[in-house]
Formats: structure tokens, sequence, C-alpha cells
């Protein structure tokens, strides 16, 4: 039996995990997939964001500035590709009034930023398009491999005593006596005394197998154009235009592998599916368009798409009151890349309340 099991390996699973075989608690993680970052942690624009866009006192607020404060010392502790780029969120002649709107979140978040003119902003990003007139610059803001983090993650946390599981579908959850049995599709049934759920997609279907809270969850695509790295020379920070109500909106962005993205869309799913539309990359299109000048769609060398699990506005990040020992984390959608090794904190100080024992011989292992 272990005393806390994972269930899925995202970045967030995985961040866990690593916190938690640090701390010497006897853990496990359970994935459905054959790999850890199968879901949205592979897919997405892999920025971690400054924390100025959360709406202050939400926990999307609070984990994204955390997270993103923490995030480069772990990139390097775990030798993660990770630049601090910066990003522009940037607006033409009528855009000052969003951008004030977003200095304001930023002061109350505490997030650094400030209100480019035309010259300032082209200083930084000489491609922004010809309509952009002023942006609001967040100089902390930066870029990550999603998916190499998640993998170091998982890594270090082995490396650090714990187990992962792949090919482990969790299908039914049972407590008795204290303690949780988790059956995984082929009948193999694994034992915990704490379970943190943070299956992503299928994360509201985790906490009612257990029979915690109900959540309804709603799903948004998110296509994108990968461009060769022949392109990065021309995009050095992140390009936003302002936010709208469907979220952050089509940037243009340097990876941390070198390569530049376009997108992402967001369109409604019944089911989180990551197939390209074509309607998706039209989208696309238009949104490049107002704010760079020099889109390359002869450079495009693929396609992709992620999907948002959203549950309401925020993060769900609690313990259940139905069912003692279980964590949900639902909903961690945008910024939850950013936000990934803040929430593993905060679970790691739930599981500091447990009483469990501690593998003192355990080495905070610095991968190199
Ligand atoms: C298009 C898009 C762009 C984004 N851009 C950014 C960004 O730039 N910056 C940022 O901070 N955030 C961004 N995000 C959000 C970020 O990607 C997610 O918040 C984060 O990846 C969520 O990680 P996770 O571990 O919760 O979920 P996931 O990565 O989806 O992992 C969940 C895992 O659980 C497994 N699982 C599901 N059901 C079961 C089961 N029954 N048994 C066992 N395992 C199971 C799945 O196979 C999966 O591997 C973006 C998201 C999308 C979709």
């Amino acid at each position: 039996m272990f005393d806390i099991i994972v269930i899925g390996g995202g970045v967030v699973g995985c961040a866990v995990l690593d916190k938690l075989a640090m701390k010497g608690y006897s853990c496990a993680l359970l994935e459905a997939d054959d790999d850890v970052a199968v879901g949205a942690s592979r897919a997405n624009s892999g920025i971690v964001h400054a924390g100025y866009d959360a709406v202050p006192g939400t926990k999307k607020a609070k984990y994204n500035v955390r997270g993103a404060y923490l995030m480069p010392s772990l990139a390097k502790e775990l030798d993660v590709p990770y630049k601090n780029t910066g990003s522009l969120v940037v607006a033409g002649e009528n855009g000052m009034a969003g951008l004030e709107e977003l200095m304001v979140r930023a002061a109350e978040n505490g997030v650094q930023a400030e209100i480019l003119d035309r010259e300032a902003i082209l200083k930084i990003e000489p491609n922004v398009s010809d309509a952009v007139r002023f942006a609001l610059y967040a100089p902390t803001a930066g870029i990550i491999s999603p998916y190499k983090l998640t993998i170091a993650l998982a890594d270090r946390a082995v490396t650090n005593g714990a187990k992962v599981f792949l090919n482990r579908k969790v299908v039914k959850i049972e407590k008795a006596d204290g303690k949780f049995v988790l059956e995984t599709e082929s009948g193999e049934k694994f034992e915990a005394k704490m379970v943190v759920n943070s299956a992503g997609a299928g994360a509201a279907d985790i906490s009612d197998l257990a029979g915690a809270e109900h959540f309804d969850v709603a799903f948004a695509r998110g296509d994108y154009f990968v461009l060769d790295v022949t392109e990065g020379k021309n995009v050095s920070t992140v390009i936003f235009p302002l936010p709208d109500e469907k979220g952050k909106g089509i940037l243009v962005a340097p990876t941390a592998d070198g390569n530049v993205i376009y997108g992402p869309t967001s369109i409604k799913e019944q089911i989180p599916s990551t197939d390209v539309t074509s309607e998706g990359l039209d989208a696309i299109r238009k949104g490049v368009e107002k704010t760079y000048k020099c889109p390359n769609y002869r450079k495009v060398i693929r396609l992709f798409a992620g999907v948002r699990a959203t549950c309401g506005d925020d993060f769900v990040m609690e313990e259940s009151k139905r069912v003692d020992n279980f964590v949900n984390l639902v909903g961690i959608c945008s910024p939850g890349l950013s936000s990934a090794p803040a929430i593993a904190e905060w679970v790691e100080s739930v599981a500091d309340k447990k009483g469990f024992a501690k593998n003192t011989d355990v080495k905070t292992v610095k991968l190199k």
C-alpha cells in the first residue's frame, strides 16, 4: 500500500509526485496512457504567464504568480529549456482602456508590468503589425518546454523513490477501513491512504468514481501552427492580443525548442477532441494578422491541438468534503502549466497534515 496515489501524469500530477517524493512520502502515479505528458501538458503554448491576466483573488491568480516565480529555478534544477522572454499584450488606437484594466489586475496580483508606446514596443519586438500602438509589457513572462518539464518532474520523482505506473487507466475507486482501492482497466488493484485526482480532462469522472463531488467540465480545443526554427529570428517575445471572454486570444510566440507557434483557437467541444480543423486554422490566420506583420505559412512544419478542461471560471483545488483524504484538482486549464509548481506546493501542504511517515533517506536529487 502507498500513502499517496496521484491519478494522471500531466504536468500537474508529475509536479505533485515530485514534491511528495522529495518530502519522502511513499507515493505512486497511475497514468492511463503509455507515457506521461500526453494530455493538455504536451499540447499548449508553453508560456509561463507572468500573472497579470488572472482575476485578482482567484486561485488562478494566486497559483500563477507563485508558479511563475518558482519556474525559472525549477527549470534550472531539472535542466529543462526555459527562457525569460517577457510578453506583450498589443493593442491598436482604441485599446488603451483594455490595457489599463490589465495594469490594474497586474498591480493587484503583484505582477511587474508597464504600458509601452509604439516606439518602445518596436525596440522589443520589431515585427508587430502596423496597427499596434500600445502594449502592456510583462518582463517576467517566459517560455518552457511543457513536455520536457513534465517528463523531468516524473524522472526526479522516480529517482526519489516514487513509482510511476503507465497504461493504468483507473476505472473503479472504493474506500473501506480508511484505505482506497483503485482498480485499473486490466483489473489490477492499488491501495493508498490518500488520493490526488489530477486526471485533467478525466478529473470530473475520477471524482464521480470516488463518490466525491460532481463537477461539470467543459472542453475547448486550441489549434496551432508550428513553424520551422528558421522563423525563430522574427519573434523574440510572446505577442498576445487583448484578451476577450474566450481567453487570451491568438498569440505569436517562440517555443523553448526554437520554433514559432501561432495559435491557439478556443473552440467548444463536447468531448476532448484534438483534431485540428480548417475553421480553426482560418481563425488563427485572422488573429495573427492583427498583431504580427510577417506571418509565413510556407514555413509551417506541423499542426496540433490541445484541449482545455474548464470547470467554471477558476481552478478547483480542494479536499473532498464527501470522501476523506481525496484531493480534487479539476478544471486546471490555463494558466495550469505556469501554476503547476505552486499547485504541487499546496498538495504537499495537505499531505503534511496527514501524519504519514517520511523516508528520511531521500535526497533532494537535482538532475544534471
Ligand atoms: C490550447 C492550450 C494552451 C495552453 N497554454 C498554456 C500556457 O501557455 N501556459 C499555461 O500556463 N497553461 C497553458 N495551458 C493549460 C495547461 O496546458 C494545463 O493547465 C495543464 O497542462 C494541465 O495539466 P494536467 O496535469 O492537469 O492535465 P493533463 O496534462 O491533461 O494530464 C492529465 C492526465 O491524466 C490522465 N488520465 C485521465 N483519466 C485518467 C484515468 N482514469 N486514469 C489514469 N489517468 C488518467 C490523462 O491520460 C493525462 O495524461 C494551455 C492549455 C491548452 C489546452
